[in-house]
């Protein structure tokens, strides 16, 4: 079957896709934890977070930039939002294709469970 989320970043499986562009594609959570919750995803493969190369801090620093539009564009940046990733078992990485969860529009709790 393959990286779902190589898939869904192929269009070979659905997703609710909000922004896409030459690096990253941006998709609502199957499983919304919140009232706006997207997962920003690179297009190319990498497992873990632990996996990124130096090659890749501007992918990195891109994701960050794009999760900030995001906020932006969905009215949550001035109230507040959470970007979160999760890295191997013990976090509950459960897709292993790196993804940043954009969490708001509702109060985030501190510390997370
Ligand atoms: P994590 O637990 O950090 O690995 O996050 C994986 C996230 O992917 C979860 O929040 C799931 O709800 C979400 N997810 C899994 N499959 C899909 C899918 N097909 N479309 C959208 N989101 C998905």
């Amino acid at each position: 079957m393959g990286c779902i989320f190589c898939n869904i970043a192929e269009k070979k499986l659905p997703a609710k896709i909000i922004f896409e562009d030459e690096h990253v594609v941006a998709f609502e959570d199957i499983n919304p934890q919140a009232p706006v919750h997207i997962l920003i995803i690179p297009k190319k493969h990498i497992s873990t977070i632990l996996d990124l190369k130096e090659e890749d801090n501007n992918l990195v620093a891109h994701i960050v930039k794009i999760a900030n539009k995001i906020a932006n564009d969905k009215g949550i940046a001035q109230r507040g939002f959470r970007v979160v990733t999760n890295c191997n078992p013990e976090s509950g990485q459960s897709v292993y294709h790196i993804h940043f969860h954009v969490l708001g529009g509702r109060h985030m709790h501190w510390p997370p469970g």
